[in-house]
């Protein structure tokens, strides 16, 4: 039997607030048996929502933070939370957290600094890191000089020691380069329905420099719908479309991707 793992699911959120069942039903229908649910977009009620799902869902999983987009509203009581939650032990990460310089929703050196003090939890706590990396540009071109969010990110990520953790850089829209550079940093590369758009060559190109020991997969539900569900909300049954593309562009088959995809999850996220 053909096991995948969505590794990056929202599926706290109010989209699925009429249907979770239906959908997490759906997605062991389609062989998707485990799911990470990363409960950290807007307040932490994210994450507390995230962390109930995977308290009453054996092959649920949760992460805690705030989204980069957010980090300027933290408070201390948010701060307090997550520290609370981190310990959890359905919680396998801390994340997403990192650097997002295309909608700059929240400064850059906020955004720099909650990433710094995200990682510093998750070192306590002995956990992965889920990094969500967007560049002002993150294509071709791009050229040096340009703010680059990559580049800053690789920077905190050796200096907070968080490589020791394990890190995923997860939706990958970076560079070839850039998927080189994190792979050999140790990282885990995380692809989502973006690869399978017609215009992404260059994220398909990005596959193929990632050693399969790194290469992961997501649906970052409900956005980014893979083709052909593209324009649909998304949900983690669909991660099967985006498996089969990184599966032709690695040169894998789809059996193999899927079993690579699922253990490389499972071994940075310390499933049981
Ligand atoms: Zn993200
Ligand atoms: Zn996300």
């Amino acid at each position: 039997m053909i096991e995948l793992l969505d590794s990056h699911a929202h599926v706290d959120g109010p989209e699925f607030d009429a249907d979770r069942d239906q959908v997490l039903a759906r997605a062991r229908a389609a062989g998707v048996r485990r799911i990470v649910v990363i409960g950290a977009v807007g307040d932490p009620s994210s994450a507390e929502r995230a962390v109930a799902l995977a308290e009453r869902d054996p092959d649920v999983f949760a992460t805690v933070a705030t989204h980069p987009h957010d980090v300027e509203k933290m408070t201390d009581a948010w701060w307090a939370t997550h520290e609370r939650l981190a310990v959890h032990p359905r919680v396998v990460a801390i994340g997403e957290t990192g650097l997002d310089y295309y909608y700059d929703h929240s400064p850059r050196q906020a955004q720099q600094a909650a990433f710094r003090r995200f990682v510093e939890l998750a070192r306590r706590v002995g956990k992965p890191v889920v990094c969500h990396i967007r560049s002002q540009k993150e294509d071709a071109t791009r050229v040096p000089g340009d703010s680059d969010a990559h580049e800053d990110a690789r920077a905190i990520l050796r200096e907070t020691g968080a490589l020791d953790l394990g890190v995923v850089i997860h939706c990958f829209t970076g560079s070839p380069a850039d998927a080189e550079a994190y792979a050999a940093m140790g990282c885990y590369v995380s692809f989502s329905g973006i690869v399978t758009y017609k215009t992404a060559g260059a994220l398909r190109e990005a596959v193929t420099r990632v050693p399969r020991e790194r290469l992961m997969i997501e649906t970052d539900c409900p956005y980014l719908a893979p083709i052909p569900k593209r324009g649909k909300r998304n949900e983690p049954a669909f991660v099967v479309h985006t498996a089969e593309v990184v599966a032709a562009a690695a040169g894998l088959a789809f059996e193999e991707l899927a079993q690579i995809t699922t253990a490389n999850a499972a071994r940075v996220y310390r499933l049981p």
